[in-house]
Formats: structure tokens, sequence, C-alpha cells
């Protein structure tokens, strides 16, 4: 079982480093291996995504990833940007499901801008299409049609895509309550028409899975009027785009929200939801958790080890509950600590 570690720019190597002690402490005998993304990478190779890189995340069984960028590199031509070598692993290693969680704790209640009986005890994980949809769909531009400038994408899904993307979200739905809501736009688009009927047919081949389907306009009213009547989600790119977003503002916390990106066998890209922060970096204050629990999602969805899951989400539980609070998260009354100390009490807790 092998794990390629790339902590990145920023941030990136103070929250990878308590996220490898977290998993080193399971005693699951991985076998870790660091190497450069991003704009450490541009720096040491040129290049953000170098050979190396390439190499061992095709080698390992899951990727953990800090974060990459900052204003260092933000003027470099595009092919050298930080970002270039985030997208390049993505598409290199073919991850089409991005799963991101939104989960509320009581504790952190207060963080979200919503009244806390609307968001509290949230636990919803929206699954996202990543590779297909009206974003990478062909043709598309800007032309100059009879006189003036005409704009055009074009939305288009296979049943083949729609369907593994699918059967990625029954899974995580049978993993976890077993509630899986599909989002289309089926009355006005076909493309999402098919999105529908591919969904119902995949349904008999989970029964335990309790299939519901709803318009995307709708899912974004529901989202924040009450969100907690969702468990999973399902949905298309674009559609995805913006709800796991809006999701994951319900939280308030950008510093505990995980995510994870899967291909087909589920070997998965897993990295906090959140930039690198060099706002803060190097200053040893930056919030590990959101770091910790995509490594917990990598012990779910890649190695199969719910126990060991849902051991490191429990310990960050109790972290919480205990008080411990870095800035971002920070309430008076609470314990303020840093990214260490943090690592540190989430080990005690483990
Ligand atoms: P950001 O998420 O890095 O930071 C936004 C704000 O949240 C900052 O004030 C930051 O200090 C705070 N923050 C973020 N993570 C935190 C944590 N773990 N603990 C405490 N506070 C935290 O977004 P940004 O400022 O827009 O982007 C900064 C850089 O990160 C840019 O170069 C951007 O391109 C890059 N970026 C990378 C990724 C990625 O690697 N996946 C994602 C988004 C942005």
């Amino acid at each position: 079982m092998k794990i390629c570690v790339l902590p990145g720019d920023g941030i990136g190597p103070e929250i990878t480093a308590e996220a490898v002690r977290v998993i080193e402490a399971l005693d699951l005998k991985f076998e870790l291996e660091e190497a450069l993304l991003g704009g450490a990478a541009v720096d040491a190779t040129g290049d953000p995504y170098p050979d190396a890189t390439r190499k061992l995340a095709r080698e390992a069984d899951a990727v953990l990833l800090g974060a990459v960028g900052g204003p260092k590199w933000d003027n470099l031509p595009r092919e050298q940007r930080p970002e270039r070598g985030l997208l390049g692993i993505r598409k290199d290693l073919g991850l089409f499901a991005n799963l991101r969680p939104a989960i509320l704790y009581p504790e952190l209640a207060n963080a979200s801008t919503l009244k806390p009986d609307v968001v509290s005890g949230l636990d919803i994980l929206i699954v996202r299409e990543l590779t297909g949809d009206i974003y990478f769909g062909q043709p598309r531009g800007i032309e100059n049609r009879d006189g003036e400038r005409y704009g055009f994408n074009t939305m288009h899904y296979t049943e083949s895509e729609i369907r593994r993307i699918g059967r990625v979200a029954f899974e995580a739905a049978r993993k976890r309550n077993k509630r899986l809501c599909s989002v289309d736009k089926m009355n006005v688009l076909e493309t999402t028409q098919l999105w529908r009927d591919v969904m119902i047919e995949l349904a008999p081949e989970y029964p335990d899975v309790e299939l519901t389907h709803m318009l995307v306009d709708n899912a974004a009213m529901q989202l924040v009027r009450a969100p907690k009547q969702f468990d999973v989600m399902v949905t298309g790119n674009m559609f995805g785009d913006i709800l796991s977003d809006e999701a994951s503002m319900l939280t308030g916390s950008i510093g505990m929200l995980p995510s994870a990106s899967l291909d087909a066998n589920n070997k998965g890209l897993y990295e906090p939801s959140h930039g690198s922060a060099p706002d803060i970096a190097g200053k040893g204050v930056a919030n590990p958790l959101a770091t910790i629990l995509s490594a917990a999602m990598m012990l779910r969805y890649t190695f199969n080890n719910e126990a060991a899951a849902a051991r490191v989400e429990t310990a960050v539980k109790k972290v919480l509950a205990q008080g411990y609070r870095t800035g971002d998260i920070y309430e008076p009354g609470t314990t303020k600590v840093g990214t260490k100390q943090m690592g540190d009490a989430v080990l005690a807790a483990l």
C-alpha cells in the first residue's frame, strides 16, 4: 500500500506533515514517499508536474496533496504556473469523480452564516463528475457571426460516463446513510434527461440505496433551506462545481473541508478543499484538520478501511469537543493551538 505525498506550497508542507503523522500512527504498514508539485517543483525543476512526481504518482495507490500556488509564481508563463501541476496530475491519473463532504461539527455551528439549528450536525457528500460536461465539450469558442460576437459551448455526456460516476455515488451512499439524490435539469436539458435515465437504470443494482431526483435550481435552494435532508448528492461537472462550493460554505470553516478525486479503480488524490494560504504560510498556525480528514477519506475510499477512517474522524471530533481550535475556527472560551499542537491533540485522541 503505497502513498505518494505531495506537500506542495504555502501551508502545504505544514499541514501534510500532520496528516502523515496521523497515517503513520495507525501502524497500517503504508509505504510513504514524498515528491514535488506546484511552485516547489517549478523552483527545483522548472516543471510544476515533474517526471519524477508523475512516476511516483502513477505507481502509488493513493496521493495525499497539501496545496499549490502562491504570489511568488503568479507571473510565470501559464505552462509553469503551479495550478498546471494540479490540473496535470488530475488529468494524468484519470480522476473523474470528485467527492466533497460538507460536515458541520456541532461545536463549530457558529462558524456558519446560517442559523445553527439549520446546519448543526450537517453531514452531506457531494459527488461531482470531473472530466466531462460543458466544461470540456466541443465545439466551443467565441466567433464573429452575422456581424456580432457569438459565444458557444457544448454540453454532453455519454451514458458510460454517467454510469461510472453513478456507480461511485451509489457505492458512496452504501458506505453512509444509503440515500442518493441525483441532481439534473431534465426539464430543459436533454443531456441531463439522459443523466436521469441512466441513474434510474442503475438503481436496481443498488436496492439498498434510496434514489431520488431533484432539479438543480431546487437543489440550490434546498441546500440553504434544509441541507440536512441530504445524504449523498450526485451531479455533473458544472452543477457540481457550483453546488459543492455552496455546500462547503454551509460549514463556514474552510480549514475543515477534505476532498477526494477518484479514478475507476478507486485510486485517489486526496486534498483539503482550501488553497495554500500564503498569508499564514510558515507561521505554524494553519489548520491541519482538512488534510487529516482527507487522509481519513483515503483510508475509506482507496484502502477500503472503514474502521481506520472512522477512527481518525472520531479523533478529530474528540479534539473539537475538547475545545482545541486553530486560529481560523477559534472562538472565545476555546483553546487556541497551532498546526503541530492540533496534530498532537489528534494523535493523543487516536
Ligand atoms: P486559500 O484557501 O489559500 O485562502 C483563503 C483564506 O483562508 C486565507 O485567509 C487563508 O489564510 C485561509 N485558510 C485557508 N486554509 C486554511 C487553513 N488550513 N487554516 C487556516 N486558514 C486557512 O485561497 P486563496 O487565498 O484564494 O489562494 C491562495 C493560493 O492558493 C493561490 O495561489 C491559489 O491559486 C491557491 N489555491 C490552491 C488550491 C489547491 O491547491 N487545490 C485551491 C485554491 C487555491
